[in-house]
């Protein structure tokens, strides 16, 4: 079946949740979907969002979690970085759609003339919008593409998205489309029992929308029983087989095996008409991530040292790559989440040198940047293992203009308008833009890399191509004297113009990037800069405390 599908033989997998948000649907989906692909189909996901803004770009990192950058550019919800990171396959802006941008476009097709003086609907007009947003993904030769719905079935915005599912199964066919509803089952303690009630309600009010569940997936901390399964079964009308137990689990890699186990892909398949013996499960590649995971190991304290550290949601991808630079190395990743704030105490009461390994991940905006400051100037003196990203490499450059070059002041525009030395600055063609949305450097951006540089012999290639997210850059007037002075510029654009990549020599691991690599490393597959941080930081944890043998270790939960 895969290879050669024609699109309109395409199946979809929709997702919706009930009872509550925060259940973990976006990870079911994805576990599935890794599922499908090791049964050999071709698998691409997708987000409704049903919230009004257009993209989550300018959503405040707090309330939304980290905005995951596609290939193409796409400011996107972090749910496509699981999603990526399980299926491994690029999605890219159209693999997410809000009402927002659902809206704007049928506001300007109107305004456009488009719909002919027509009345212009929730039904049929949004509906099909959001249906052609679906078909859309599926032209991409996939043979299953798998909708996550966002938000629960009861929310006011999720109505027209559910019509649209609805539908679907009208349009393409029964036996193309499976709609999985994930709910939870809590357990309450004074009665001592699990709950299935609001199970029961979360269908009914999927019911009234047209919408008869093939699979209900419940989540719970403690396994479902069967007695408990043919109940919740004979209340919504699934075949006992079809209710799938999932509990919280210790990493959220191990959450494929847990579905395997419960038979969610086997179920998921019936309903689609999958043979499921022509497509036969191969876990072995994902079977050396869990491995990986179950793992004993050294401990390596990475510091990761932002201002929205309260909600670690906010660097999702970040610290997803650094476990699976972990998981190479055979490493127990904790995390030290340190406000940037804060940091400067820190370093003056000397407790970052308990860090193995530093992170100065991307950000906007002048809070806790001298904060950010300080770590760097103590990782490079003092030889901890230091990785800026993005606004963290912008931070290193500063850092280094100040206290190397002795550039009093030096700063980047973003911060201080006024700086004597704007090292990091917007380039010429950028300042005259008023929109700031449109000056954002978005996307994949080739560079190279100076042969023989530790950027280089990290890649092991010298062209290479990361996601960008951002509108300041280095300011090509100081890149030769910094250069002079230690800190070579040693990822460049292709035409020169632009310091794509930083680094120290003398010094275990001092590299900054200009992209955001965290969102191209796999379980699998670290990103490279990821493995070497990891990497330096777990020599410097071996030489400093003993070897910490944990047999129970399984890897802090996400
Ligand atoms: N604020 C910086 C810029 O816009 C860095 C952005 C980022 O870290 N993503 O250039």
């Amino acid at each position: 079946m895969s290879g050669g599908r024609r699109s309109g033989d395409t199946k979809f997998v929709f997702f919706t949740g009930g009872v509550s948000s925060s259940l973990g649907k976006g990870l079911t989906a994805s576990s599935l979907g890794r599922l499908l692909k090791s049964r050999g189909l071709k698998v691409t996901m997708m987000k409704l969002d049903p919230y009004l803004n257009v993209d989550p770009g300018t959503m405040n990192p707090f309330e939304h979690g980290e905005v995951f950058v596609t290939e193409d550019g796409g400011e996107t919800d972090l749910d496509l970085g699981h999603y990526e990171r399980f299926i491994d396959e690029n999605l890219n802006r159209e693999s997410n759609a809000t009402t927002g941008s659902i809206y704007s476009e049928i506001i300007l097709k109107e305004r456009r003339g488009d719909y002919l003086g027509k009345t212009v609907q929730v039904i049929p007009h949004v509906t099909d919008e959001i249906k052609s947003r679906m078909m859309r993904v599926a032209e991409g030769e996939a043979d299953v593409v798998i909708v996550e719905i966002g938000g629960t079935v009861g929310d006011i915005e999720i109505v027209p998205f559910l019509e649209a599912i609805r539908q679907v199964r009208r349009d393409v066919g029964r036996d193309n489309v499976c709609y999985v509803h994930l709910t939870l089952v809590p357990f309450l303690a004074p009665s001592g029992e699990q709950k299935t009630k609001p199970t029961q309600h979360s269908v009914t009010e999927l019911r009234s929308r047209g919408i008869q569940p093939d699979v209900i997936v419940c989540r719970s901390d403690q396994p479902i029983p069967a007695a408990l399964k043919r109940k919740i079964s004979l209340q919504c009308d699934v075949p006992v087989e079809a209710v799938v137990s999932a509990v919280d689990a210790p990493s959220i890699y191990l959450i494929p095996h847990m579905l395997r186990e419960e038979g969610l892909d086997s179920v998921v398949c019936r309903t689609l008409r999958i043979d499921e013996d022509r497509h036969p499960i191969d876990l072995s590649r994902w079977d050396t991530v869990v491995s990986r995971v179950n793992m004993p190991g050294t401990i390596v304290r990475i510091g990761i040292v932002g201002k929205y550290v309260n909600l670690p949601d906010a660097y999702l991808s970040v610290i997803e790559a650094v476990r699976h630079g972990g998981f190479y190395h055979g490493a127990r990743i904790e995390a030290q989440w340190l406000q940037a704030e804060e940091a400067e105490n820190l370093v003056k009461s000397g407790e970052m040198s308990y860090l193995d390994g530093m992170i100065v991940p991307g950000g906007f905006g002048e809070r806790g940047v001298e904060g950010k400051i300080a770590a760097v100037e103590f990782a490079r003196v003092h030889e901890i293992p230091c990785l800026g990203i993005c606004l963290g490499l912008q931070v290193m450059v500063v850092e280094y203009a100040r206290h190397v070059l002795g550039l009093e002041g030096a700063n980047s525009r973003e911060m201080d308008r006024f700086t004597p030395h704007p090292v990091i600055d917007l380039m010429d063609d950028q300042r005259s833009v008023v929109d700031k949305g449109g000056t954002m450097r978005l996307g994949s951006y080739v560079a190279k890399l100076r042969p023989g540089s530790r950027a280089a012999v990290i890649y092991g290639v010298e062209v290479i191509s990361e996601r960008h997210r951002h509108r300041y850059e280095v300011n090509p007037r100081y890149s030769r004297q910094l250069e002079a002075a230690g800190l070579a510029c040693s990822g460049m654009s292709p035409d020169d113009r632009l310091v794509e990549m930083v680094e120290v020599a003398d010094h275990p691991f001092f590299v900054g990037t200009q992209a955001h690599p965290e969102f191209k490393s796999r379980p699998d597959r670290p990103h490279p800069l990821f493995r070497e941080l990891v990497g330096a930081a777990l020599v410097r944890a071996e030489s400093r405390h003993p070897r910490i043998i944990d047999l129970d270790y399984i890897s802090d939960p996400a």
